[in-house]
Formats: structure tokens, sequence, C-alpha cells
């Protein structure tokens, strides 16, 4: 840290993503990405003529991206907000409305904290049930800025719609940011009631279920003025938010869902098998609806199979937090990374299947 660092920011703890190692080939289980490439429409969309377009900047307004969105979704465009990723919403929402405080559980995603430290902004943690459950009276009636991942990440459990719409319902005078990274894996969105609350931000991203982690691209539904709000923020963050060769590709994904929707049943499936195995293995697991499981074995502590599967070659995510660190979450890849996984697993703890 240099001598320069304004004094707010020295203490802040930055998000730790998970780890890309570069050493060897391995079956990545950790980061909750698809196991399968994006629709050929995507690879055709980006080709030679946007790569020569790169010299040009791309559309701050991402026209043809947000109304494609806009199409897919039944919505119109001014209540559809694009971003670098879904993180970028959640910055640019923390930034914006964290004013009154914020509140969300003690186990979900990690960057949640994070935003609301870098912000000053006074966050409760509100824990989750002994079962991992969202204890949803805990946020009625808060008024401030209230942060859900549904299904909720590393847990995968999802709230219905009527418990969330309680939720929204019950905090007129503040934000309700609904996070659906995991949503088109097994649970219902709530997105639509942006119609009836205008307090909800409903955030999105192409990153799991679109197989596009990697072209950083998030979307969000909301009522129009708190689209206009981040609009805002983005013009006076940076305005070419979205690459040209992200907003072709996101574009053309949208040509087809069809694809999209197949991968999403066959990782609901293999996540399903997948769970029945580990059950088998003397694993206790949560019940996910998202692309990952989260499970504890009842032969080996949370970090010795992290490390051991490492050796192995194949990464999960381990957590530290006391509550949690017998538990991992184990993205739930093709049917043959989870075979070799399960394979791996019963090297590991002398189980069978
Ligand atoms: N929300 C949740 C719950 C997540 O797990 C993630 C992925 N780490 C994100 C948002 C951010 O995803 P992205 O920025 O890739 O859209």
């Amino acid at each position: 840290m240099s001598r320069f660092l304004s004094g707010k920011l020295s203490k802040l703890e930055a998000y730790v993503p998970g780890e890309q190692p570069r050493d060897r080939r391995y079956i990545k289980l950790n980061t909750n990405e698809s196991p399968y490439p994006p629709p050929q429409c995507v690879i055709d969309a980006v080709g030679m003529a946007e790569m020569e377009a790169l010299r040009l900047y791309s559309d701050p307004e991402c026209k043809i991206l947000k109304e494609g969105i806009a199409e897919e979704y039944g919505v119109l465009p001014e209540n559809v907000f694009i971003s670098n990723g879904s993180d970028e919403i959640l910055n640019f929402a923390f930034m914006a409305y964290g004013g009154r405080g914020a509140v969300f559980p003690d186990i979900t995603y990690g960057f949640y904290s994070v935003f609301a430290d870098l912000y000053g902004i006074d966050a409760e943690t509100v824990p989750l049930r002994e079962d991992f459950t969202v204890d949803t009276e805990a946020f009625c009636g808060r008024n401030s800025l209230v942060v859900i991942a549904n299904p909720n990440a590393p847990t995968g459990i999802a709230l219905t719609p009527e418990e969330v719409e309680k939720i929204i319902a019950s905090n007129p005078d503040g934000v309700v940011i609904i996070d659906e990274a995991y949503v088109d894996f097994g649970a219902e969105s709530v997105y639509k009631l942006y119609e009836k609350y205008d307090n909800l931000l409903t955030v999105r991203t192409y990153s799991k279920s679109r197989s596009m982690a990697g072209a950083r691209l998030g979307f969000a539904f909301a009522d129009r003025k708190i689209i206009e709000d981040l609009e805002k923020i983005k013009y006076s963050t940076n305005p070419y938010n979205i690459n040209r060769l992200t907003q072709a590709a996101g574009a053309a994904a949208l040509k087809d869902s069809g694809y999209f929707r197949k991968n999403c049943e066959k990782i609901a499936e293999t996540r399903e098998y997948t769970a029945e195995c580990l059950k088998k293995l003397g694993f206790t697991l949560t019940p996910s609806a998202a692309n990952f499981l989260f499970a504890k074995s009842g032969d080996i502590g949370g970090e010795e199979l992290y490390v051991r599967l490492r050796e192995k070659g194949i990464l999960i995510r381990h957590f530290t937090s006391e509550r949690i660190k017998d538990y991992n979450r184990i993205t739930v890849g093709s049917r043959d990374e989870m075979d070799a996984f399960l394979r791996a697993v019963c090297e590991i703890t002398g189980g069978k299947l």
C-alpha cells in the first residue's frame, strides 16, 4: 500500500475471486462457470468485421443489446440496465442506495460486504437459519438497502416468489436488490414485479446460464427511475462500459435462447445426479437450485477435501468463515467432469459408489 492511498480505503479488504491457476490443466469446479461453450451464433457474431471496428468506441447506449434483452424478457428498453458483469450493477447500486444502511444475510455472495465497506455503508448481516435458509421476516420493514441473492450463494437455496415479494413489499422506502445470478438453474424470477414495486432492482448475468463469464455482461430490470439513477452513475464513471465484442456477443446470444435453456436443464440434471452420489458417500447437502452444490463430507474437513482434490487437478471452492468451513461449493460441470470429481472423492475418502 502506498502512503498516498486515502485513509478510508486503507482498511478495505478487497473481494478475493476464485483461483484461476495456470500451472496445469484443472477440472474447474470453483467459479460457477458453465461447462458448455456459448452457441455458434455468438462465435459468428464476434467476427473479423467486429474486430476491425475495434478502433471505434462502443455504443454507450448499448442500443441493440438493450432492445434485444427488452424483447426477450417482455419489458421496455427503459426498464433495462446493462453493465460490465453484474458486479458492476451491484457496485453502482451500493453507491447509489446505501445511504440509509444495507442489510444482507451473513452467508451470501462475498462482494456485498466489500461494496458496503468501499462506500462506508453501515451494513447489518442477518444470520441464515440453522438449515441455511434465509430468515425472510428479518428482512421485512427495513427500508434500507436490502440485498438478497436468489438462489443464495454459496448455499444454492432459493426463496419462493411469494417470500421475495413480501420482502419487496415491506420495504417501500428502501431499494431491494434481488440478485438472480443463478435463477435460470431452477428458481423463479421476480423481475416483472418492478411494474408493481418501484423499489425493486433485479440483477441478472450472462456469466452463468449463458456461458459468457469472460465477456463480462450483466443486466438488470427496474422501474425507469432506478434505471436512470444507474445510467447517471455509469455516465459519471465509464460511459463505454460494454466493449464492442461483448455487445455483439450478448445480442447474438439472445437469438438462440433454446440452446441456453437446454444447457440449464442438463446442468440441473447433472446437479441432481451428483447430489445423489454425494449423499450416498455420506455428504450433507443443502437443496440447491443453482449450478453448484454446497456439501459437507462426513469423513473429511472442508479444507482437506479442497486441498486433496486440488492435488488431483480438481478445483472446488473452500470458505474459511467459521460457520461454513466444513462445507465446499462445487460447481456443476459436465457429466464427465462430475464423474471424475466423484471418482476422486471416493479415492480420497475411501467411499464406494
Ligand atoms: N452475484 C452472485 C451471487 C455471484 O455469485 C456472482 C459471481 N461471482 C455475481 C453476482 C457476479 O457475476 P458477474 O459479475 O460475472 O455477472
